[in-house]
């Protein structure tokens, strides 16, 4: 069986040949949008697609539908093998280096035929880089910093390009006989941005046979170790994952201990030695009281349950032993969500689809926040196509007004992502922000800039009072582009002094603000929004990935502006807003 990981992949990797080729835009398009409405579809559509039972997921035509149906049933698309074989397997590894899109790898292959990492290391370092139309000297570095990113990076994996493995795991393991629990462990149940690898405990009566079934699944690629209670094996995405079949009884303390942090057990058997017990993977040597869940152990440790996204031994075991873990926020506290795109700029999916979406997923409100002008790649609002969305926005609400009393209360909130300019001025005035319900203010543009320039323009947007909110804090997009340099510390204190928001972006790419901030930044009093910054309808499950970086940080409901039902966030927005003395 295919898992909804490689069907993606396949639909994403034939829009990148078909530009590769020059193609018809519309018809890249349609592969990309299927591909991201098959990777975030809330739904098992992977059921759905093997019934041939598509229609009506947006995002998905009638040709993009036989094209999935052919993959979840067969394993592979005609298109694409045919497609494939006029390219080096190799040309894709190219896709991953920073600053390299289909136009620029079209013009390394037909110029340079690099089909491959090793040659472009070697076409860079020649000068031949350097030398095409288009690239230059400056390029040309890039690109070797891509590479060594990428070398230094290799193995590593975001949360989204395992989670449907994890959920296919568990999945499979959870349908097996004799299975009575299941679970996953390690760093991706402790929330982490990137994981190495995946572990996970089962409980069975037969673990060698089941380890044995394991080992022979289609999603195993290879297996690297099978014993009588641990296989370890790879996934097609070169992912190992390592799965332990253990007793009722050792569930809690093995759950717990491939949980971690390594850091987090050490604190734990330190105060296990205290009692004079062990802690090992598998018991509590010397407790009395039988473990069944994790939260048995802790208490026997004299602790609160400490939940796996705090697990990194930065004071939550102090904290719990004083009985003053933080109740940490949950995605079901979210009433809204800030920071969304539409067809106007660079999203896909219209006014009127986004809100339904959002109603969907039941939230009260929607902001929307477009790319202004400067964004002209993302074709970013001009002044006047901005008004005119606020006065959609508004006819829209008219409606949604009109059937509150059958359908519930909700609302559009218009917004803008507002570029921070090099100099730290803003893409629109204060008087057409001033129109706004909100702003989200953010760099897309000269990352170049040194920590001191840098710190200083997101200061000076932060200082603008029209600001809300500062957007992606650092540009960074994991495994692939570097935060840029800024002072941080120096942020955050610039956001504690004007009360302006920082976003937690959770697309999975920059779940920026990064976690490891958030203790300062709680503490100097800034409260965060956890925006799916989200392009599609889909994008809205991004809010997932936001709420467990949320956890991370330490956050609760009340650090979370968009916890609050809409009259308390509108009167927040327009507080926002008022002079300040
Ligand atoms: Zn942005
Ligand atoms: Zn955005």
């Amino acid at each position: 069986m295919i898992t909804r990981e490689a069907l993606v992949e396949t639909l994403e990797r034939t829009a990148l040949l078909l530009e590769l080729k020059g193609e018809n835009a519309f018809k890249i398009r349609a592969y990309r949008h299927g591909a991201e409405a098959v990777a975030s579809h809330a739904g098992d559509i992977m059921a759905r697609a093997r019934a041939n039972d598509l229609e009506g997921i947006p995002g998905l035509g009638e040709a993009l539908r036989q094209k999935v149906y052919e993959l979840a049933t067969t394993g592979k698309l005609e298109f694409y093998e045919k497609l494939r074989a006029e390219f080096p397997e190799t040309l894709f590894e190219l896709f991953e280096i920073s600053g390299l899109g289909p136009k620029k790898i079209a013009v390394l292959y037909n110029e340079l035929g690099v089909g491959n990492l090793v040659e472009l290391k070697a076409a860079c370092e020649s000068g031949a880089v350097a030398e095409l139309s288009g690239f230059g000297v400056k390029t040309a570095q890039k690109i070797l910093d891509g590479l060594a990113y990428r070398e230094h990076n290799a193995g590593v994996f975001r949360m989204d390009q395992v989670a449907g493995s994890v959920e296919l795991i568990l999945g499979w393991l959870r349908s097996q006989e004799g299975v009575t629990r299941a679970e996953v462990c390690g760093s991706f149940r402790r929330g982490r941005e990137v994981v190495r690898d995946l572990d996970f405990v089962v409980v069975t009566k037969h673990g060698p046979s089941l380890l044995a079934d394991l080992a022979s699944q289609e999603f195993v690629t290879t297996v690297l170790a099978r014993g009588e209670t641990k296989a370890s094996f790879r996934l097609a995405s070169g992912c190992q994952c390592d799965v332990r079949a253990v007793r009722e009884a050792e569930f809690a303390t093995a759950l717990n201990y491939f949980t971690g942090s390594k850091e987090h057990n050490v604190a734990l058997r330190a105060r296990a030695l205290k009692r004079g017990w062990s802690l090992n993977e598998y018991r509590l040597e010397g407790c009395p009281e039988p473990l069944h869940e994790e939260a048995d152990l802790y208490r026997a440790l004299g602790l609160d349950f400490i939940a796996p996204e705090l697990r990194e031994d930065r004071g939550e075991i102090e904290a719990a032993a004083a009985g003053q873990l933080p109740r940490l926020v949950e995605l079901a506290q979210l009433r809204g969500a800030f920071h969304n795109h539409t067809t106007a700029s660079d999203g896909t999916a219209t006014l009127e689809e986004m809100a339904a979406a959002a109603r969907e997923l039941g939230l009260e409100y929607l902001g929307i926040a477009d790319h202004s002008k400067s964004s002209f790649q993302a074709r970013g609002l001009d002044e006047s196509r901005l008004l005119a969305q606020v006065a959609a926005i508004a006819a829209l609400n008219e409606e949604f007004a009109a059937q509150a009393a059958t359908d519930g209360p909700f609302r559009l909130l218009a917004g803008s992502e507002v570029d921070i300019l090099k100099d730290g001025s803003l893409d629109f005035s204060d008087e057409i922000m001033g129109q706004l319900d909100y702003v989200v203010a953010s760099v897309h543009t000269a990352f170049s800039l040194s920590e001191v320039e840098m710190t200083k323009r997101l200061i000076r947007a932060v200082e603008n009072p029209m600001v809300t909110m500062l957007g992606h804090l650092t540009g960074r997009l994991l495994l692939k582009r570097e935060p840029y340099a800024v002072d941080i510390p120096a942020v955050i204190e610039a956001c504690a002094a004007t009360g302006t928001i920082i976003e937690i972006n959770a697309n999975p790419w920059r779940l920026d603000m990064d976690w490891r901030w958030w203790a300062m930044a709680r503490e100097k009093g800034v409260r965060t929004s956890i925006n799916p910054d989200a392009h599609s309808t889909e994008d809205l499950g991004f809010l997932w990935h936001g709420v467990r970086i949320a956890r991370k940080g330490w956050l609760t409901k009340s650090d979370v502006i968009n916890t609050l039902p809409l009259d308390k966030v509108q009167a927040l927005l327009r507080d926002l807003r008022a002079p300040r003395s």
